[in-house]
């Protein structure tokens, strides 16, 4: 038997051929008739093989007793999830139980579409999610430039002539904030046709070794070379918005406003010449179809909501956004963005202990590991996970793992008992993967052309198992006080509504019978109409980014510390993703991958040797790991990657625990923010490192 599928482990929604024979998976393949990804697939894919088959994946619920754990049934784990809860509302109030959303759970249909409801129901402010670690500067210039914090421009990779990369490297990601499949043939493609690929990037990244040029540009100076190539080209008189000039607002005031940013004036901060920076300026000014793209580098930094505007400014100024070959909007067969408007999104409460402003109804999870551990009125008590492992992935993770040592619950939806979700009192593991049905709401408004696929489950989920949604609805229910017995609603009703309802009005069995995707074309110009601004016009000069640009201004003038003198900064390998993936074998065989870069300069001034076992201390801590000596650093400052630090005795993770690593967030800072936005600015650390 043939089954074909979306996977679902990242962005890029793969198509998969799984071939099984006597109920067992003997291949999986990329689908060569997907209409989005063409055959293509990579080493993670397997993956969703060894975690339906993994013995240490949960199946029941547990509850904690004493330093073990006991399986219980649903009913008892309901009933004391929601009794809890409950208590502590009364006594301490809504805001004692937070809620923290993992990434994985925006690859999940059931979660996706029932986890808000949840969020509702627990009538609580203090909401928190991986958004906040690397994509809210995202959101943050979309709600203030086009009016929807969802309204994301995605490069139209397939039509451009010259591709600008900001701190993302999609030969290791397969794109992120931007779902692009089989992403090497296409930055091929770009070249071949006599275009450019330009990465800015610290550190000469897997995508930056195929690129036509790379310059390296120190960790958080990104905002620099931005505003001096705005500088350039208006200077040059090379800006052409065409069209998008009849509705757009505050390019004369742009213009003022990057005038002071000659590429003289940055040089030094970026680390750039000025004449590489006037040339690359002009090169994409000048090219016929250019794109300027920032990901994971440029979000992760103390101005990373400056990057993403100025990113944007770049595109508009040029010409560039909403037409072929620029940056682009897509047409997604399910509109989640009609399902909710533009409007106030942003500061609407703050946080108790640092008073950081709420954006999109999420505090910042740096704040996290504080409200939970600083005594008080507000602070909070229980804290429920969902698909999530903050201890590794958000900043000061060792801050925050003593904080959950101190709650009085922590309920953890999770299908594996990890370094997080070893502090919970009740683990409700779901359904997994193969097991769920699954339609990317998120990520085909996310693609570079616009696409629909319904992937049927391949397996039934386990005896007595749940399914997330069912998990989510019955929690909720039970929250409210609803009365009558529970029915669990299943998600693909409302998908179906939502084909039918969308642009294209699709049938949900036409589109269940398509097992290979159904392609309704290259990505169109949407502007004004698409707009969500109420005007229907761009605001090119938002008066939040352009009040804090003080802040980088006050930047340039600051000097190193020399306790730290050097930066640290993180990268992901094409056989990584999300923490619990290194429980996966055949992800992990092979050579440690969880090593420090360093530029060989730096390492012969502090006498390190190759391969030496390191010690690499912050603000926050300490941590030791291997030395790999490598000239795709740039001087001054090295890199490791994120998701490890499998040590702990008592998780449940065979595999990953045999190649622990270190955690990069036992380095990192929750004190160092993008001040605008919230989000973690997890590349402007600073530390010191010395032979262990
Ligand atoms: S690139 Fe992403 S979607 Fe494609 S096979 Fe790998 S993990 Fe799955």
């Amino acid at each position: 038997m043939t089954h074909h599928r979306t996977c679902n482990l990242c962005e890029a929604m793969c198509g998969l051929e799984i071939e099984l024979q006597d109920g067992q998976i003997q291949t999986i393949r990329g689908d060569q008739n997907d209409s989005f990804s063409r055959g293509h697939i990579c080493p993670k894919a397997v993956a969703l093989k060894d975690i339906y088959e993994d013995p240490n994946r949960l199946k029941t619920p547990l509850r904690r007793k004493g330093k073990t754990w006991e399986p219980i049934s649903w009913e008892a784990a309901m009933e004391e999830v929601v009794t809890k809860i409950q208590a502590i509302q009364a006594q301490y109030g809504s805001n004692a139980v937070a809620l923290y959303q993992g990434n994985p759970s925006i690859h999940n249909l059931g979660t996706m579409m029932n986890s808000s409801a949840f969020a509702k129901a627990l009538k609580t402010k203090n909401l928190y999610s991986a958004t906040s670690v690397d994509q809210l500067p995202h959101h943050f210039a979309s709600w203030l430039m086009f009016g929807h914090p969802l309204l994301i421009p995605i490069p139209d990779i397939d039509r451009t002539d010259f591709m600008l990369i900001f701190g993302g490297n999609p030969l290791a990601s397969n794109g992120s904030m931007m779902s692009v499949p089989d992403v090497a043939h296409r930055l091929r493609a770009i070249q071949e046709r006599g275009g450019q690929v330009v990465t800015i990037d610290p550190r000469r990244s897997e995508t930056a070794a195929k690129a036509s040029a790379h310059h390296f540009i120190k960790p958080g100076a990104d905002v620099y070379l931005l505003l001096a190539l705005l500088q350039v080209i208006f200077s040059e008189k090379l800006d052409k918005p065409g069209r998008l000039a009849d509705f757009t607002d505050g390019l004369e005031q742009l213009q003022a406003l990057v005038a002071p940013f000659s590429p003289e004036r940055v040089s030094g901060v970026t680390g750039l010449s000025a004449v590489a920076i006037r040339d690359l300026a002009m090169a994409f000014a000048t090219a016929e179809k250019a794109v300027c793209y920032g990901r994971v580098g440029v979000s992760t930094q103390s101005f990373g909501g400056l990057c993403h505007w100025l990113i944007n400014a770049l595109n508009i100024v040029t010409g560039n956004l909403d037409q072929a070959g620029g940056a682009m909007f897509t047409t997604p067969a399910i509109d989640i963005l009609a399902a909710s408007k533009g409007g106030q999104r942003f500061d609407r409460w703050r946080s108790r202990v640092r008073q950081l402003p709420e954006f999109l109804g999420e505090l910042p999870v740096a704040a996290l590991a504080e409200e939970i551990s600083t005594p008080g009125e507000g602070q909070i008590r229980a804290l429920v996970t969902s698909c999530g492992n903050p201890v590794l992935s958000t900043p000061n993770g060792t801050k925050l793992e003593k904080a959950l040592e101190g709650l009085d619950l922590m309920v953890a939806i999770d299908i594996y008992l990890n370094e997080s979700s070893r502090h919970a009192d009740i683990i409700l593991p779901p359904a997994t993967g193969l097991e769920n049905p699954h339609y990317d709401l998120t990520f085909h408004a996310l693609a570079v052309r616009n696409t629909a696929k319904y992937s049927p489950a391949l397996f039934p989920k386990a005896e007595g198992a749940k399914y997330d949604y069912e998990i989510y609805q019955e929690l909720s229910h039970r929250l409210r006080g609803e009365p009558g017995p529970f029915v669990a609603e299943s998600p693909e009703q409302k998908l179906a509504l939502g084909l039918q309802f969308g642009p294209y009005q699709l049938d949900f069995e036409e589109v269940k019978k398509q097992k290979h995707g159904i392609d309704l074309g290259p990505l169109e110009p949407r502007f004004p109409a698409r707009l969500f601004t109420e005007d229907k016009r761009i605001q090119l000069y938002p008066d939040l980014l352009v009040k804090d640009l003080a802040r980088a201004e006050q930047a340039l003038q600051e000097s190193t510390s020399p306790t730290f003198p050097m930066q640290l900064i993180g990268r992901r390998h094409l056989r990584d993703n999300n923490s619990w993936m290194h429980n996966a074998q055949r992800l992990m065989r092979g050579r440690d991958r969880c090593t420090l870069y360093m530029h060989p300069d730096d390492a012969e001034n502090l006498g390190l040797k190759d391969q030496a076992q390191v010690k690499v201390s912050s603000r926050v801590g300490s941590i030791h790991l291997p030395l790999e000596i490598t000239a795709d650093m740039m001087p001054g400052v090295v890199c490791m990657p994120h998701g490890y630090g499998h040590h702990r005795a008592d998780i449940r993770l065979d595999v990953a625990s045999q190649y622990p690593g270190a955690s990069i967030n036992d380095l990192t800072d929750e004190t160092v923010l993008d001040e605008l936005t919230g989000n973690a600015a997890f590349s402007n650390v600073w530390v010191s490192v010395e032979g262990s």
